[in-house]
C-alpha cells in the first residue's frame, strides 16, 4: 500500500485470539445480550479485521506524511503492541520528525470518530445491538491507540514528538534523542510500577499487560539512550567517510533543466561541477541558484549563468579527520568544503554533516 510492503510479526495473532475471545465471549454478550453464539462469534472475527485495519491505517498515516516529507518508508510490520512503520533514516528536520509522529495517533483519533459516530447512528435508528456493541469496542480500541502511543516515551509517537520539540528548541539532535530517551526509560519503569499496582489491587489482566507495555518500552528507550550517548571517538573519522559523492560534471552548453534533473537523481548533492571549455572544473552550480530561473526558461538557459567561482570554496582531503577540519574551518557557520583529488573534484564536505558528526560526537 502506497508503495510499502506490509508483514505481520506472529505476535499479532496471540493479541488476535485474545481480542476475539474477549470480543465474542465477553464484551458482545455483555453489551448485547439474548443473540445467537454465532452472531457474537462473526462480529468477534469481524472485530479482529477491524483491529489489525486500525493498526494498518495508523501505521500508514505515519508512512503518508513520511513521504511527503521525503523519508522514505522501507515496510511496515504490525505486531504485538500496534505496528512499527520503518523509515529509511530519520527526517533531516524537526518539523518533519514532529508531524511524521504525530500522524499515527492522529490517523487513529479519526477512525475512532468515524467508529463511534458510526456506534452513535446505529443506535439512533435502533439498529442491531450487536454491530452497536462492536463499533464501540473499535472506537475505543482506536482512542487506546491514539492516547498510548501520545505517551511523551521516547521511542513512541509521543516520544518522537518531544524528540523534535527538544531539537528545534536545542538545535541539536543527539542530545534531544538522550533527553527524550532517559524521560522514555523513567516513563516505562513508572508503567511498570502502575502495572504491578493494577495487578495486586485490581485487573490482573490490565496489570500484566502494562507490565509487558512498560517493558517493552524501557528496552526500546535503552536501545536509543545507549546510541545516543556521545561517541568522541567519531572525531577522528574522516572526511572520505563523511564527504558527499558528486554527480557527473556539466559542460558549458547543459541548460538549467539538465542541471535540475542531475540534482534530483542525486537529492544530497549540495551543487554539481562544472567543466569549463578546457575540461577543467572552475565552478560549480548550486541547487539553490535554480530558483533564479523561471521554469518555463530552465530547458533554454545555459547553466553557466548559475556558476560559483570553485576558487572560493574552501579545501580540505579526504584523509584529513572531522577533529582538524573544524579546528580549521570552526564550528556552527554553513559551508562546503571541497575534497580535490588528483585535480579532480571528487566530492564534498557538508558543514550539516559535520555539525550532525559532532552532536553525536560530544554532549
Ligand atoms: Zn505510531
Amino acid at each position: 500500500m502506497l508503495g510499502v510492503p506490509i508483514g505481520i510479526n506472529w505476535g499479532v495473532i496471540g493479541v488476535c485470539v485474545l481480542l476475539f475471545w474477549s470480543l465474542a465471549f465477553v464484551s458482545l454478550p455483555n453489551v448485547a445480550p439474548a443473540h445467537p453464539s454465532s452472531a457474537y462469534w462473526f462480529a468477534g472475527v469481524v472485530g479482529v479485521l477491524a483491529f489489525l485495519v486500525s493498526l494498518l491505517v495508523h501505521e500508514l498515516g505515519h508512512s503518508w506524511v513520511a513521504q511527503r516529507n521525503d523519508v522514505r518508508v522501507v515496510e511496515i510490520t504490525l505486531w504485538l503492541f500496534g505496528g512499527v512503520a520503518k523509515l529509511e533514516g530519520d527526517a533531516d528536520d524537526p518539523g518533519a520528525e514532529w508531524r511524521i509522529a504525530a500522524a499515527g495517533p492522529l490517523a487513529s483519533a479519526f477512525v475512532a470518530a468515524v467508529s463511534l459516530g458510526g456506534a452513535w447512528w446505529v443506535d439512533d435508528r435502533g439498529g442491531n445491538q450487536v454491530l452497536f456493541g462492536l463499533l464501540v469496542w473499535l472506537g475505543a480500541i482506536n482512542v487506546v491507540l491514539a492516547v498510548s502511543n501520545l505517551l511523551p516515551a521516547f521511542p513512541l509517537d509521543g516520544g518522537r514528538m518531544l524528540r523534535a520539540f527538544l531539537w528545534r528548541r536545542r538545535g541539536h539532535k543527539a542530545p534531544a534523542t538522550r533527553i527524550a530517551s532517559m524521560i522514555g526509560q523513567v516513563l516505562a519503569v513508572a508503567l511498570v510500577v502502575l502495572g504491578i499496582v493494577l495487578w495486586v489491587r485490581s485487573s490482573w489482566w490490565t496489570g500484566v499487560w502494562t507490565v509487558a507495555l512498560g517493558a517493552f518500552l524501557f528496552v526500546a528507550a535503552r536501545v536509543e539512550w545507549s546510541a545516543s550517548q556521545a561517541r568522541p571517538e567519531l572525531l577522528d573519522e574522516t572526511v572520505g567517510l563523511i564527504a558527499r559523492p558528486l554527480p557527473t560534471a556539466l559542460g558549458p552548453t547543459s541548460t538549467v533543466a539538465e542541471l535540475e534533473r542531475a540534482l534530483c537523481d542525486d537529492p544530497r548533492a549540495p551543487f554539481v561541477p562544472l567543466v569549463d571549455a578546457s575540461g577543467d572544473v572552475s565552478a560549480v552550480l548550486p541547487r539553490e541558484s535554480i530558483a533564479r530561473i523561471p521554469p518555463a526558461q530552465r530547458a533554454v538557459v545555459p547553466v553557466r549563468s548559475l556558476a560559483m567561482p570553485l576558487v572560493g570554496l574552501p579545501r580540505v582531503r579526504s584523509g584529513e579527520t572531522v577533529a582538524q577540519v573544524v579546528d580549521r574551518l570552526g564550528r556552527g557557520g554553513h559551508w562546503w568544503a571541497v575534497v580535490v583529488e588528483d585535480g579532480t573534484l571528487s566530492s564534498v564536505l557538508v558543514s550539516e554533516d559535520v555539525e550532525n558528526v559532532l552532536d553525536l560526537a560530544t554532549t
